[in-house]
């Protein structure tokens, strides 16, 4: 689009102070809403959608990632009790087979809408749904964001803040601000998008036979491959991404992708739908056709988005690297920990995916700065676009690092609040110390001697 024009200056209401105003309510925004409220901050909660869980429900992304190193668990805090409480929130058979469990917990996405809606009210955040970030107001030196611009079904409106946190996972804020962004590879390659979706009416015990007569792997390394040498299924990665059992008749399915989306065009986000169903629909042809178990799936809800895996990553006062990643780092201002491993999804249907794994029980640091975005004092950006470089964005992107940026900022805006700075400004030792309070896990130099937990690497 070239063509240009002036819109007419406009008055539009002014809605009460939020002190602190978190944008986005995926798993990084749940999070700092939750923790900048129990920080004693007055919080509001923006999300674009009518429900909270971002690419979780949004995009029916079908389970968490791990939340240890193989060891132990490492993602604690927020996010472990929120996972938590979904799974108390299940059918019986649901809790039986995954109370322990800690890796790639299957997500059942209607129980996960509501628990967001409860874990929030309870901390006493005001959630507002359906609206939309498309402005910021700057101050005069374009160092503090005074407040954002919303619209939505009531028109336009303007939110006045002190603090805001940019979990948008885009960078939305961040970018509307002036700071300072990457978008993808060298020549501006983006990972692809997949539509995940449900399947109802399947049969799982007769699909476990399948793979124990088959020999075939979970993932159905054979039978995606002899499909698409017979033409049923399209080229691409010759396996099934995830499928997640919610209970013996309902799965969630990431399989495939859709390649050259840009999920901050909405233009690009159309097609990528509309590419994503019918890529859905076929696969379900494959199901039925391929899968013993899946002769009658039923294919009950698809994401109301394409999942986007990458989009901007901010410049932050750190970038993190690969060699931090592969070298296991950490850093004064450590905020957390991650271990999952790099996950670079390839960007044309012949390209090959990045996968680096760090053994188990290692983990590396995330530093406080790789949630300030240069330029501006009173913001976080935390999420799938805090400041990394391409490779590590592959790994700190999933849930679990999301809930523990969410966790970090949230906490660390409380503090700014309370001690009036910049998020600067804070004391990174308070901010550790109120995390460590609230069960976060920031490895072994962080447990006082005598304390160490069974499995934590010397
Ligand atoms: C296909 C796929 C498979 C994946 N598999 C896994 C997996 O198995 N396990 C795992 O843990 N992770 C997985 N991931 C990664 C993970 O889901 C995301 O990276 C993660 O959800 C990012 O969290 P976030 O909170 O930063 O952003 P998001 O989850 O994207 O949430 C951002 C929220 O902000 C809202 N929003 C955006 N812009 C605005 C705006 N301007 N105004 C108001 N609201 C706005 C959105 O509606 C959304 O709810 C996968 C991702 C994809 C795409």
């Amino acid at each position: 689009m070239n063509e240009q024009m002036t819109l007419p200056s406009a008055r539009i209401p002014v809605a009460p102070e939020a002190e602190v105003l978190v944008i986005g309510g995926g798993a990084a925004g749940v999070a700092a809403a939750i923790a900048a409220a129990k920080g004693g901050a007055k919080t509001m909660l923006v999300e674009q959608r009518g429900f909270l869980g971002g690419m979780g429900t949004v995009a029916l992304v079908p389970a968490f990632c791990p939340f240890t190193d193989k060891r132990k668990p490492i993602i604690r805090g927020i996010g472990m009790e929120l996972m938590e409480r979904m799974k108390q929130a299940c059918e019986p058979a649901y809790q039986a087979e995954y109370r322990e469990t800690l890796d790639w917990v299957p997500i059942d996405p209607e129980v996960l809408k509501r628990v967001y809606d409860d874990a929030i009210l309870e901390a006493g955040v005001t959630p507002l749904y359906h609206s939309f970030v498309y402005e910021v107001v700057l101050s005069e030196d374009r160092k503090t964001i005074k407040g954002v611009v919303l619209v939505n079904k009531s028109g336009r409106s303007f939110v006045p803040c002190r603090y805001v946190i940019d979990c948008s996972g885009d960078g939305d804020v961040a970018a509307l601000a002036g700071v300072p962004f990457h978008k993808g590879g060298d020549s501006g390659e983006l990972q692809p998008g997949s539509m995940c979706y449900l399947l109802a009416h399947v049969d799982r015990p007769r699909f476990k036979r399948f793979l124990e007569e088959s020999g075939d792997t979970g993932q159905l390394h054979q039978t995606v491959e002899r499909a698409m040498a017979e033409g049923a299924l399209p080229e691409g990665r010759k396996s099934i991404s995830g499928l997640a059992w919610v209970s013996d008749y309902l799965v969630g399915v990431n399989f495939g992708h859709v390649f050259g989306v840009d999920g901050t065009r909405a233009e690009d986000l159309t097609r990528g739908a509309i590419e994503g169903r019918r890529t859905a629909q076929r696969q379900l042809e494959f199901f039925r056709r391929y899968v013993p178990g899946f002769e009658h799936a039923h294919l009950v809800a698809s994401g109301e988005q394409l999942g986007i895996r990458e989009t901007r990553r901010i410049e932050g006062d750190y970038t993190l690297t690969v060699d931090d990643f592969l070298e296991a780092r950490s850093f004064p201002d450590d905020i957390a920990r991650n271990a999952y491993y790099i996950d670079i999804h390839l960007a044309t249907s012949k390209s090959e995916m990045t996968f680096n794994h760090l053994p188990p029980g290692v983990s590396h640091g995330v530093p406080y700065r790789v949630m300030l975005p240069r330029g501006i004092d009173n913001l976080w950006v935390a999420g799938r676009s805090a400041s990394s470089d391409r490779a590590v964005q592959g790994s700190l992107r999933v849930m679990p690092n999301c809930f523990s940026m969410g966790q970090a900022s949230g906490t660390a805006a409380a503090l700014a609040l309370r001690g009036g700075t910049g998020s600067r400004g804070i004391s990174v030792p308070e901010l550790q110390q109120r995390l460590l309070e609230q069960d976060v896990w920031l490895g072994e130099a962080f447990v006082p001697a005598g304390m160490q937990q069974e499995g934590d690497a010397p």
